[in-house]
């Protein structure tokens, strides 16, 4: 029985299933195995190239299983252009796995287009970009408009980490890039009971050819996201909207708070007017998300810091309903290879993922946790020194 046609569920049923069995041994139904297709998960599929606004969608058990995906289709002697700041697994990858496979890896700072150009120019050899924006954990802002038309005119591919936005703010095919990338771990599924990741491919012809590689290999490697965890994305996109409005308006108040914080020496957020990124993340997304990041100045002030919140949960993921607070250098960006050819993430950063509690509560803790964090370490002036 086709559950979905017949009984017309308003939520989508979980086909809990590895087979489905075959009307005979040479005729094949829409679907025969889960692996290389399951009724929830192209709900899904539907759902988020519908979200982004792409032609085909594609879900893994993890951003890591979508990223590793998107850039293993790359070949000894293919190219990798990487953004400078980049999540620490993301680049564990990229340096550790793809380098290995002859693949040549370049890092470049994204938000500078004419050193994007140059790198173009300089070689004809297949070419994949990949960025994120904002990146995490430093909050840098690219100019999605311009690096899709210097790719294009390169005949290069250009792919977009999305996860720190999601496409309720910023969806990067309308602005010419071919392909999206989420870890569906954070804001997507948002309520921090589930890994998962997806890929996006847009209407362009890189867009389009990929995706049909992207296809084959997630039958091939076996990576697609299950049934249950499938429909567990389901649920939280439909709540993505509004999670993200709340949380973008209370990250707002947290980072002008942490901003006239006398301890705080610098706030990366592109919702703050002192951002050097502000007014293009304002021009092409539709707001500057919640997370942000701070520094101190003092690692150990940081530390202190992170852990003297009750509010926040000291946690390495971000985008979920429930806030938390995270050393990037030494958790997120532990992975970064020793000897990368990138800079880590200062040692006194702080990266906070603000989620629905109420802002004033929030910010209250952030200061209650700076008065505790100073006491504990009598050394640590609660004045102001910049
Ligand atoms: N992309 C970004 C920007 C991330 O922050 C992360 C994880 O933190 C990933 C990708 C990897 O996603 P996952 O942890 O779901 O494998």
């Amino acid at each position: 029985m086709d559950t979905t046609r017949t009984l017309r569920p308003t939520s989508p049923p979980i086909f809990q299933t590895a087979t489905f069995a075959q009307a005979s041994a040479t005729e094949f139904g829409e679907f025969d195995y889960s692996r290389s297709g399951n009724p929830t998960r192209r709900v899904l599929e539907a759902e988020l190239a519908c979200l982004e606004g792409g032609e085909r969608a594609f879900a893994f058990t993890s951003g890591m299983a979508a990223i590793a995906t998107l850039l293993g289709g790359l070949r000894a002697g293919d190219r990798l252009i990487t953004g400078a700041d980049l999540y620490g697994g993301s680049v564990r990858y990229i340096e550790r796995v793809l380098a290995a496979r002859g693949v040549g890896i370049e890092v470049v700072d994204t938000r500078d287009l004419a050193s994007v150009q140059t790198r173009l120019a300089a070689s004809s050899a297949r070419t994949l970009v990949f960025l994120e924006t904002p990146s995490n954990p430093l909050l840098a802002v690219s100019d999605l408009a311009a690096l899709s038309a210097l790719t294009r005119a390169a005949g290069a591919t250009l792919a977009v980490d999305n996860t720190m936005l999601s496409p309720a703010l910023q969806r990067p095919l309308e602005l010419g890039v071919d392909l999206v990338v989420h870890s569906a771990t954070k804001h997507l599924g948002g309520h921090g009971d589930l890994t998962a990741g997806c890929l996006i491919a847009g209407a362009t012809a890189h867009g389009a050819e990929w995706a049909e590689e992207l296809a084959f290999r997630q039958n091939a490697e076996g990576n697609a996201l299950g049934p249950f965890d499938a429909w567990l994305l389901l649920r939280g996109l439909k709540t993505l909207r509004v999670r993200l409005a709340a949380e973008c308006a209370s990250a707002q108040v947290v980072a002008e708070a942490l901003a006239a914080h006398p301890r705080v020496r610098r706030v990366h957020y592109p919702g703050l007017a002192s951002h050097p990124g502000a007014a293009l993340n304002a021009r092409q997304a539709r707001g500057a998300g919640c997370v942000l990041s701070f520094e101190t100045g003092d690692a150990e002030l940081s530390r202190r810091w992170v852990e003297a919140t009750r509010r926040f949960a000291i946690a390495v993921s971000f985008g979920c309903v429930s806030s938390s607070i995270s050393l990037p250098y030494c958790m997120s960006h532990a992975s970064v290879p020793r000897g990368s050819q990138r800079a880590l993430p200062p040692r006194d950063l702080v990266r906070l993922s603000v989620g629905l509690e109420p802002a004033a509560e929030l910010v209250e803790d952030l200061e209650r946790a700076f008065e505790r964090a100073g006491r504990e370490r009598p050394g640590v002036s609660v004045g102001r020194s910049r």
